[in-house]
């Protein structure tokens, strides 16, 4: 028997959630399946950065060769990959190196920038509306660098980006200092993106989820979608292992298992995992003021109140979710490169989550181009937290037939073609 739904969303991660958010919001009725926990997933031991000024794609001029370089240091190579003939993962990997142009630069940033910006301001609004306790703060997104030449493309990305409306201070060395002393002596610079934030985002999302379950959502967790049926150009029913659904309209949220749910659509959702890897340890005796970034060794530092968490690597193709001490102890041992730590650390968690990449890595965020009662939400790469909220209210509004504040075509899926 099956059971008839108003919007049913699948997947319970950053992006799931805040679609639920906003369409209970609207006044639907929501109904929220997730295979596993809802607001557990890749989501949760992320390094929490809020950072509209990410508005340069994953896939840019200059990535591929910088991933090339960094496999041949493999000890301290932020970039990893899956070595596979799958013909899939292959035109993936071709696709995204041809992605990586400048004219792939100039179709995102617009877009990017708009729905970066839209997010940052609703997740202020979110927590300050919900009065959510989640070590929020808009302390902006601190760049360490120990090297001239890093220090330099630092400032020159900064330069970049403020030509585009990002605000960006930039620090010599007594300055960063000032503003940052956890910094060891011989950090040199620092490019501070003023207007990012950070917060604790395991919190965040569970505070999110008993919100959006007291809205009034339902909420199925270990249901996993093992298939769809179409017909007439609409999907008409939603299979998982714990029965059929119906619904008058349907988000595809699944983070990077998304082309592996919609198999049965017939739609080419060009997405890989990219895997990564956290670490989160009790809050040190001197904790970083501010959430940073470690220039040359590519990792992200969150202070999170009673904890201090360090995340890295980008391994392309991977989807076991299993942390490898290897590269977590590397991620520390990078960290205490920069940063003034407590010699003995006290582990509360070690975390790997998948990072739903599109082969231009931009979102793809619209209704099916098969189905009229079918979206997507998803492909946010290393932005799927920073991105959600921006994300929840346009795909309500498409669902609720309405007009977002800004064109989305450039996140269709149509867009590959
Ligand atoms: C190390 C690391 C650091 C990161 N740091 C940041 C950061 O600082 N800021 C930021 O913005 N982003 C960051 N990210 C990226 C961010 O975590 C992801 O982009 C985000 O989790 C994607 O959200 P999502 O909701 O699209 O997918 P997910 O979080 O993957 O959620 C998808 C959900 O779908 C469910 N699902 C899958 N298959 C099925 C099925 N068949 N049936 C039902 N449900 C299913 C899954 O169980 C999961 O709960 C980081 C990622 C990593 C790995």
């Amino acid at each position: 028997m099956k059971s008839k739904h108003d919007v049913l969303i699948i997947g319970g991660g950053p992006v799931g959630l805040s679609c639920a958010y906003y369409l209970l919001k609207s006044g639907r009725k929501v109904t929220l399946l997730d295979a596993k926990e809802i607001g557990k997933g890749s989501g949760s031991g992320n390094a929490g950065h809020i950072v509209p000024s990410h508005i340069i794609p994953l896939a840019a001029p200059g990535v591929v060769t910088s991933a090339l370089k960094w496999m041949l240091d493999p000890a301290h190579s932020p970039f990893g990959m899956k070595v596979s003939l799958d013909p899939n993962y292959l035109m993936w990997l071709l696709r995204f190196t041809l992605a990586c142009s400048q004219d792939n630069v100039t179709r995102s940033l617009e877009p990017l920038n708009q729905l970066g910006q839209l997010s940052a301001k609703n997740f202020a609004q979110i927590i300050a509306e919900e009065k959510f306790d989640c070590a929020y703060q808009e302390k902006g997104l601190l760049h360490l660098f120990k090297t001239e030449k890093a220090f330099h493309e630092g400032q020159h990305e900064g330069e970049f980006m403020q030509k585009h409306g990002i605000p960006v201070s930039v620090y010599d060395k007594t300055k960063v200092h000032e503003v940052e002393p956890a910094a060891l002596d011989d950090v040199i610079g620092g490019v501070h993106f003023t207007g990012d934030a950070h917060l604790n985002p395991a919190v965040f999302l569970n505070l999110l989820k008993e919100r959006v379950r007291a809205m009034g959502a339902e909420m199925l967790e270990n249901t996993s979608v093992t298939g769809f049926e179409s017909a007439g150009g609409k999907v008409r029913v939603v299979r998982t292992g714990k029965g059929a659904f119906e619904a008058e309209q349907v988000i595809l949220a699944a983070g990077a298992l998304t082309p592996s749910v919609a198999k049965d659509l017939k739609l080419n959702i060009p997405i890989q995992p990219a895997r990564g890897y956290s670490l989160t340890m009790s809050a040190n005796k001197t904790m970083p003021s501010h959430a940073l970034i470690l220039g040359e060794r590519r990792i992200a530092v969150s202070p999170m109140g009673d904890v201090l968490r360090f995340t890295g690597r980008l391994e392309v193709g991977n989807y076991s979710m299993e942390p490898n001490p290897v590269w977590i102890q590397r991620i520390e041992n990078s960290a205490r490169e920069y940063l003034r730590l407590d010699e003995k650390q006290d582990v509360k968690e070690t975390w790997a989550g998948l990072r739903p990449t599109a082969k231009n890595g931009v979102p793809i965020i619209g209704k099916s181009p098969k189905h009229e009662n079918l979206f997507l939400a998803t492909g946010h790469a290393m932005l799927g937290l920073s991105l959600a909220p921006g994300t929840g209210l346009v795909v309500s509004q498409l669902l609720n037939g309405q007009q977002p504040a800004f064109s989305l075509s450039p996140m269709r899926l149509e867009r590959f073609g």
